[in-house]
């Protein structure tokens, strides 16, 4: 662990144009490193001086599992792919020719997954309101246009179409009034989610831009940010120049007598070793704000009972909610980060196990699907056969919502798609097959 010095000042980002420098850090051969580099052609490469400095431990590098939070590997895409890739990039092609092999390779990986194009974006009378997704009654999700961006990239990321210039890929707003007058249309809106990208990536006086207009709206009982700022930049809440001011805009959010809920993410527990987290977590908690925390299991990662359970321990020490554990979504190299279902489980529930009541306000794993939010609850033998038993805990139909049901138990299944119902022919999310009339 590497923990030499007090807050960084100055954020910098790392870009593929560091890449060769740093892989060589991490001990890669010429080979190898012209693999790693023809896999960020296709896929966003971001990290920074304090990942870089005080999260990875570079003796343990490439197999460390903040090197591999941050840094994509050679075999994430088909060997294929790279080959052809790195090949170019050996004989100098040009950076059109690079981006035309690198787009068709990105088409292949389901960049958007579960409708988000088109199945959640809200409708203004008849034209899609961009930058926004409405998907379950309660909470609607904005996207601000400066918040597009985060201080490092995950190598799992399911957002991460938008940050490799698919142009007609992006959604963003920054017409926070489009967003006030869609809230006054929809009573049934009691939240909004800022999400991104990192919201945080955005300096105080842009981000109270966008919270300002919502403090009068009466029927707003909460205000959420996503965010990774915590494990990627805590200096953004301590010794960036506008940390104080952020503070007291959180506690004008506060104040206007709205939840303020500063969903953190955190992938594994050495994201929280750092003391300039606790005085982040402490200094926002001094705002009113409430810290919940969630992140996605992700094999080589944190695909172990320990690394969660520690997480949610020193999450509950420092005062933050532990809120959710994703299952990896079926977009981008999904095969390489891929947790089976029932392997998932098992790492949910010996952590689950393990900790206080007061951690287990955790809830999952949970997979953000079409139809809803999906937990797998367990898997278990009902009348001779074994199945999954399984329930949503949001769902585009609220009437659907804490109902259980079941699925065949399918060891290698990784995702919703890939699985049967049991004692039923379909699941309750999906529609009843017309059945044809006696003529
Ligand atoms: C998870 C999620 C929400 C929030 O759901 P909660 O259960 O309230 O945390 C809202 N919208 C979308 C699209 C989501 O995926």
């Amino acid at each position: 662990m590497i923990l030499k010095e007090g807050p960084t000042r100055g954020f910098r980002a790392y870009t593929a144009k560091h890449l060769d420098d740093l892989l060589r850090r991490a001990g890669l051969g010429d080979e190898e490193r012209l693999r790693v580099r023809a896999v960020a052609t296709v896929l966003p490469f971001r990290t920074n001086a304090y990942v870089v400095d005080h999260l990875i431990d570079w003796s343990a590098a490439p197999d460390d599992p903040m090197y591999r939070l941050v840094f994509p590997q050679a075999d994430m895409l088909p060997e294929t792919d790279v080959t052809r890739l790195a090949a170019l990039l050996r004989d100098d092609a040009s950076g059109a020719e690079i981006q035309a092999a690198a787009h068709a390779v990105r088409m292949r990986l389901n960049p958007h997954p579960a409708g988000q194009l088109d199945l959640n974006v809200p409708r203004a009378g008849p034209k899609p309101v961009p930058g926004m997704q409405h998907k379950y009654p309660e909470t609607v999700l904005f996207f601000p246009k400066q918040g597009q961006t985060c201080h490092a990239y995950c190598t799992y990321c399911f957002r991460w179409a938008q940050f490799v210039g698919e142009p007609d890929l992006k959604f963003a707003s920054d017409d926070v009034a489009t967003l006030v007058g869609y809230l006054k249309e929809h009573p049934e809106v009691t939240g909004v989610l800022f999400t991104g990208g990192d919201p945080m990536i955005m300096g105080e006086s842009v981000l109270r831009r966008y919270l300002e207009p919502l403090l009068g709206l009466e029927q707003l009982e909460s205000i959420r940010i996503g965010t990774k700022s915590l494990g990627y930049w805590p200096q953004r809440f301590v010794s960036d120049p506008d940390a104080d001011d952020t503070l007291r805009l959180f506690a004008s959010v506060v104040e206007a007598g709205k939840n303020l809920a500063f969903m953190a993410h955190f992938s594994h527990p050495r994201e929280m070793e750092s003391p300039l987290v606790e005085s982040a977590v402490s200094r926002i908690l001094g705002t009113g704000a409430v810290i919940r925390t969630q992140a996605p299991l992700i094999r080589s990662i944190n695909d172990d009972p320990g690394a969660w359970s520690s997480m949610w321990r020193r999450q509950l020490t420092l005062g933050m909610v532990p809120y959710y554990m994703f299952v990896e979504r079926d977009t981008g190299p999904q095969d390489y980060f891929a947790v089976p279902l029932a392997r998932g489980y098992e790492i949910f529930r010996d952590a689950y196990a393990s900790v206080s009541g007061l951690c287990r306000t955790v809830r999952g794993p949970s997979m953000s699907a079409t139809p809803g939010k999906v937990c797998v609850d367990g898997v278990t033998e009902i009348a001779g056969r074994e199945v999954f038993v399984l329930h949503l805990i949001q769902a585009r139909d609220p009437d659907l919502v804490g109902r259980p049901f079941f699925a065949r138990y399918d060891p290698k299944a990784v995702w919703l798609t890939d699985l049967r119902p049991a004692f039923a022919d379909r699941f309750p999310f999906e529609p009843a097959v017309a059945r044809r009339l006696p003529a």
